[in-house]
C-alpha cells in the first residue's frame, strides 16, 4: 500500500473510500494480519487522519453501517477504542502527566547508565538481533506508521524481553507515529504492561508472531513467562470537565490538531469572522509528523476559509483576538496545553455521549455504542 499519508481531508475520504467494502466480514476475518509494509494493510491505515480528526469516528463508522450493517460491529468497535482512550485520559489527566515525568526520568538514566543505553539504542536502531522486532524498529522510523498487532508485539518485547521502560518506548512511539496520540500510545503501552488493567499485560508469543505474519518472522528468545509491571500510584478517577456555552455572534474560531473538521463543529449562533490555526505538535515529534501536522493545518484552514467566507491564518502561542474565541474540545495533551486561557470550548455531540462511559474498563462504553450511535449526527457533531 502507498504509506505517504497525504494528511488532508480529501485523502482521508479517498481512502475511507477505498477501504469501505471490506469494513464488514472482512475486516472482522482479516484485520490481526500483518502483511507486511509492501502489502495492502489488513486495516484501514485511517489512524492519522483520524489522529487529527481530518474525519472523524463518526463518518468512518456511518460508512462502514451503512454499507455492512451489523456485519461492521468488529470495525465499530475498534473505533470505540480510541473513543475509549481518549474519555479514559479525559477523567485520569495524571496519568498524562506522570508519563511526561518518567519519560524525563528515562532519559536521565540513560544518560547516566551505559548498558541500559546500549540496550536502548540497539532497540531503536534495529540492532537488537530480535527478529521483526528490529524490522519494525526501522519501518516505524522509516514510515511512520504500523499495524495494530505489529504494535502490541513490538510493546511486548520492548518491555518483557528487552526490559526496557515502557514509557521511553512509548516516547519512540510517539516521536514517529503520524497517528502519535497522546490518549491511545500512552494508555495502550500500559495495557500492553499490564498497569491499565492491573494485573493483566500482553505476552508476545512466537507462535502467534509466526502465524500473523505468514511465517515471516519467527524470533527466537522471547521471555514468555514475564509478569506484567506494577506501580504504587494509580491516577485518581476526576471528573470530565463540563464544555463551555457556545456564544451567539461574531467570534474567532481557534483550530488545533486535535479537530481539523471545522466544518461540523456545533457552533450553534456563533458566526465565525475569523480563523486561526495553532499548531502544537507531540512532545518529540520527528521531522515528518511535524510536516504532516502544517500540512493537514493548512489543509483545515483553506476549508474553513471557504465554509465560513472569512479570512484564516497560522498563529503563535500567546495570540489574543478582541472577539470571544472558541476553539473544539482540546483533549488532554500538547494542544489543550497551548491553547490561550479564556478560549470558550466546545464539545462534539460524540464525546459527550461517549466519554461518560470511559471511567473504567472498555466494556462499560462499548455495551453503550448503540444507545451513543443513536445520539450523535453522522460527522459526530
Ligand atoms: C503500543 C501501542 C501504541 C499505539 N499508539 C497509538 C497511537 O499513538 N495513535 C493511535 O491512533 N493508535 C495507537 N494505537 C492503537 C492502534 O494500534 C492504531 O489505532 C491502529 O493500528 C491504527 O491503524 P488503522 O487505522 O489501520 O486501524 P483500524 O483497525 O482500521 O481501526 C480504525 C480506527 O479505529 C481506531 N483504533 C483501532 N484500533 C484501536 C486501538 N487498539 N486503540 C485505539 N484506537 C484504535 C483508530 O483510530 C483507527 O484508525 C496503539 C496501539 C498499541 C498496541
Amino acid at each position: 500500500m502507498d504509506r505517504s499519508f497525504t494528511l488532508t481531508r480529501a485523502a482521508g475520504l479517498a481512502r475511507l473510500a477505498t477501504v469501505t467494502p471490506r469494513l464488514g466480514r472482512t475486516y472482522a476475518a482479516e484485520r490481526n494480519g500483518d502483511p507486511g509494509s509492501d502489502a495492502e494493510t489488513s486495516t484501514t491505515a485511517l489512524s492519522p487522519y483520524l489522529r487529527r480528526r481530518l474525519i472523524t469516528e463518526a463518518e468512518v463508522v456511518t460508512a462502514a453501517r451503512e454499507t455492512h450493517g451489523g456485519a461492521a460491529e468488529k470495525f465499530v468497535s475498534e473505533v470505540f477504542w480510541r473513543t475509549y482512550f481518549k474519555g479514559y485520559l479525559e477523567t485520569h489527566p495524571t496519568t498524562w502527566t506522570d508519563y511526561l515525568r518518567l519519560v524525563a526520568e528515562g532519559e536521565a538514566r540513560l544518560a547516566a547508565n551505559s548498558g541500559l543505553r546500549r540496550t536502548y539504542e540497539n532497540a531503536i536502531e534495529g540492532r537488537t538481533g530480535i527478529e521483526g522486532f528490529d524490522d519494525w524498529a526501522r519501518e516505524l522510523v522509516e514510515v511512520g506508521w504500523l499495524h495494530n498487532h505489529t504494535r502490541m508485539w513490538f510493546a511486548s518485547i520492548w518491555i518483557f524481553t528487552l526490559r526496557l521502560p515502557w514509557e521511553l518506548g512509548a516516547a519512540f512511539f510517539l516521536r514517529h507515529l503520524l497517528d502519535g496520540d497522546p490518549a491511545s500510545n500512552t494508555l495502550s503501552w500500559r495495557w500492553v504492561a499490564g498497569l491499565h488493567t492491573r494485573g493483566k499485560h500482553y505476552l508476545a508469543r512466537a507462535e502467534n508472531i509466526r502465524r500473523y505474519t505468514d511465517g515471516r518472522y519467527d524470533p527466537d528468545g522471547l521471555d514468555e513467562q514475564a509478569k506484567p509491571l506494577t506501580e504504587d500510584d494509580v491516577a485518581r478517577l476526576e471528573p470530565l470537565p463540563s464544555p463551555d456555552p457556545t456564544p451567539a455572534g461574531k467570534v474567532a474560531l481557534l483550530l488545533h490538531l486535535d479537530d481539523l473538521h471545522p466544518e461540523s463543529l456545533p457552533l450553534e449562533r456563533a458566526t465565525v469572522i475569523r480563523v486561526g490555526g495553532l499548531v502544537a505538535h507531540v512532545p518529540g515529534a520527528d521531522e515528518r509528523v511535524r510536516a504532516a501536522d502544517i500540512v493537514a493545518m493548512e489543509d483545515a484552514l483553506a476549508r474553513a476559509s471557504t465554509h465560513f467566507g472569512c479570512p484564516s491564518e497560522m498563529i503563535s502561542p500567546g495570540w489574543s483576538d478582541s472577539l470571544p474565541v472558541i476553539s473544539a474540545w482540546a483533549p488532554v495533551g500538547p494542544s489543550a496545553e497551548a491553547l490561550p486561557t479564556g478560549v470558550l470550548r466546545v464539545r462534539r455531540a460524540w464525546d459527550e455521549a461517549a466519554w461518560p462511559h470511559a471511567t473504567r474498563g472498555f466494556f462499560k462504553l462499548r455495551s453503550a455504542i448503540p444507545e451513543i450511535l443513536r445520539t450523535v449526527g453522522r460527522q459526530g457533531d
